[in-house]
């Protein structure tokens, strides 16, 4: 509700591949998120949800899986790293 995608094409946050125009949309997308007054809670709620598809919060697709790879190595060193 309080989002700026508000009135935005949905399509825009949906961009198909990873071709130069896909990554064109996922910019211009990101651009809308970059002036939301509600960005980090949204990127937040994809990674929460494991949402894989779309821009979120800024962050699309592939950003979200780097976030949460390092998220999950370092759980991992702690684990093991507790264990020692
Ligand atoms: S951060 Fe979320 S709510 Fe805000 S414009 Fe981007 S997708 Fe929409």
């Amino acid at each position: 509700m309080h989002g700026a995608c508000a009135g935005e094409d949905p399509e825009l946050f949906f961009p198909v591949g990873n071709n130069a125009a896909a990554r064109e949309q996922a910019d211009e997308a990101k651009a809308v998120c970059y002036r939301c007054p509600v960005m980090e809670i949204c990127g937040q709620w994809a990674l929460e949800h494991r949402i894989e598809s779309g821009v979120w919060g800024a962050l699309t697709e592939d950003d979200r899986r780097a976030i949460l790879r390092r998220r999950g190595r370092g759980t991992g060193r702690g684990r093991k790293a507790r264990a020692l």
